[in-house]
């Protein structure tokens, strides 16, 4: 559970900053400091299996059955027994379909006929496929013997009767649903799904549909954040573009508050604005304010507002969807339930092309993941890398991730990078 003790304890943390420089925290300190601080949802709720997916379980399933629940054949061909596996000519007495079953008897020197999935006959423990045998009236002959209890899938060889299955913790998907039906269970326990407020704060924000005046922008961090909560499963609460307006600033985020879990905001937190965000969240809160070594997103704020988990992220579009990537999905995976979630695919790659870096603090450039020429995938930055170049996260399909002791590089270099879609 967070107390407002731990956070203090870490706002005032001299530990938390960067060697080289007071005011700057590393990208892992502050990801390792958000991870301390989160308390997951904890109340369940009842779901048929079709609506568990992209849910987290709330209890483990284990196998009320094995599954499969019979021998059976994996491939279409004749049942037989050890005993007789190196006979040349066996008699077929029979044929077993998948759920038809052949229940007669079979003696020595005897088969049957039998199709893929259908139950082993009684004394049969071999298929020899059909490809290695030639009819010949009421026998076959066998061309090449099988090996002794070739081709067959046993009771309880994928599951076991009473094996943990899925455990609590576990997000849901596809092949999941497919394995929870394949025991017979029809519904799941999952967590109630995490509600996420939002909102952007700036003067200079206008919403679709309204002329652009001279210093106006759309408000695009709305629509990056509602994509990307939306793609996590969380229920999304947008409560709008907010001008610096300490009084409405005030009433939207103890409104947010209320009604959700996590509370998210853009813009408002970097120094020099009109600064009413911390203003109001070090009345109402308990928010650490941290200037990352990072690039973009440097200005970022983390805590909690009553009972609600606050991220403050910059305003630059860009750097919203790189603290987002970087901080906030994680932690609201987390908070969703998920006992161990599946970080962001990193892997070294060649970069085709050279990079500009400072040293001393951990790039997000935006990369494009392709198969060059010689069929080999290599990246290539998408071009400018300013914060607020929203075409260029468009145009890309990765994060070049430039920790902080890399510097400039030349074309060829090895890099690390981050898929922006995970692998589940
Ligand atoms: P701030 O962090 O509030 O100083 O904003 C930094 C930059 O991001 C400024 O250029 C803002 O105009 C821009 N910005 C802030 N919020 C948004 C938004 N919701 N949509 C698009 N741009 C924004
Ligand atoms: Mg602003």
């Amino acid at each position: 559970m967070t107390s407002d003790t731990s956070l203090q304890t870490l706002a005032n943390n001299p530990s938390c900053m960067d060697d080289y420089d007071p005011n700057a925290m590393h990208v892992a300190k502050a990801r390792e400091y958000i991870q301390q601080l989160l308390n997951p949802v904890s109340e369940a709720e009842t779901l048929l299996l079709h609506d568990s997916l992209g849910r987290v379980l709330a209890a483990d399933i284990t196998s009320p059955a094995n599954v499969p629940n019979y021998d059976n054949s994996a491939m279409d061909g004749y049942a037989l027994k050890t005993s007789d596996i190196a006979t040349p000519r066996l008699k077929v007495v029979g044929t077993a379909f998948a759920g038809k079953a052949f229940d007669g008897t079979v003696s020595d020197g005897q088969c049957v006929r039998i199709m893929t999935g259908a139950a082993m006959p009684a004394g049969t423990d071999t298929v020899v496929v059909q490809e290695k045998t030639v009819t010949d009236g009421e026998f076959i002959n066998i061309s090449e013997a099988p090996k002794p209890q070739a081709n067959v899938r046993y009771a309880g060889e994928d599951l076991k009767l009473g094996q943990n299955v899925l455990s609590r913790g576990h997000l849901m998907r596809p092949a999941d649903l497919g394995l929870i039906a394949s025991l017979g269970i029809a519904e799941v326990q999952a967590y109630r799904k995490l509600k996420v407020a939002f909102f952007s704060t700036g003067d200079e924000l206008v919403g679709l549909g309204h002329p652009l005046k001279t210093g106006q922008v759309y408000d695009s961090n709305r629509y990056t954040l509602f994509g990307m909560l939306t793609r996590l499963g969380v229920e999304v609460i947008d409560m709008g573009a907010i001008a610096d307006d300490p009084i409405q600033l005030e009433a939207t985020l103890l409104n947010a508050t209320q009604q959700a879990d996590v509370v998210i905001t853009s813009g408002g937190v970097s120094v020099g604005e009109a600064d009413y965000m911390k203003l109001l969240l070090a009345k109402h809160g308990q928010v650490m304010f941290w200037k990352v070594s990072m690039k973009p997103g440097r200005p970022l704020a983390y805590g909690k507002v009553g009972n609600a988990h606050y991220f403050g992220l910059p305003g630059n579009p860009v750097a919203v969807m790189v603290t987002f990537y970087q901080f906030v999905r994680d932690a609201l995976l987390r908070l969703m339930g998920q006992s161990t979630p599946v970080p962001l695919p990193m892997f070294s790659v060649q970069c085709t092309q050279a990079i500009k870096k400072l040293t001393g603090r951990t790039e997000f450039q935006r990369g494009i993941l392709f198969t060059d020429t010689d069929g080999v995938w290599r990246v290539k930055p998408t071009g400018a890398q300013g914060s607020a170049l929203l075409s260029s996260m468009s145009l890309a399909n990765c994060f070049i991730v430039l920790d902080d002791t890399v510097g400039n590089l030349d074309a060829g270099a090895t890099v690390q990078v981050q898929m922006l879609d995970g692998i589940i």
